[in-house]
This record gives structure tokens, sequence and C-alpha cells, in this order.
């Protein structure tokens, strides 16, 4: 038994982690595969996990 916290922060929480999506466009090759449009989330550029943004004021503010 695995008990599990919150779900990792950094995961993208625009495309939640699929950060590329297999669009089908309804259209198929020659050979039969059907065509898709890979789109990469604008938000992690495709990584599916988001930078943690640093706090410059709070890090600054020691004293
Ligand atoms: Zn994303």
């Amino acid at each position: 038994m695995m008990p599990q916290h919150a779900p990792s922060p950094r995961v993208c929480r625009n495309c939640d982690g699929f950060a590329t999506a297999a669009i089908t466009t309804g259209t198929r090759h020659s050979d039969g595969t059907r065509a898709t449009l890979r789109v990469a989330c604008p938000t992690c550029k495709g990584t599916g996990h988001t930078t943690p943004t640093p706090a410059p004021a709070l890090a600054q503010a020691g004293r």
C-alpha cells in the first residue's frame, strides 16, 4: 500500500501532464493509418511540467 499525498504540483495545470495531444484529423494515409496532428501544450511547451516560479520578493525578504 502506497498512500498518495497530493499529486505532483509540477504537472502542467493546462494539459494535466498530457503535453502533446494527438488529434485525429479524419483523414487517412494511403497505408490505412490515421493522420494525426500533434499539438504541444503552449503552457509547458510539450514537457508536461510547469517550471516552478521562484519568488524573488520572498527570497530576498530574509532581512
Ligand atoms: Zn501543458
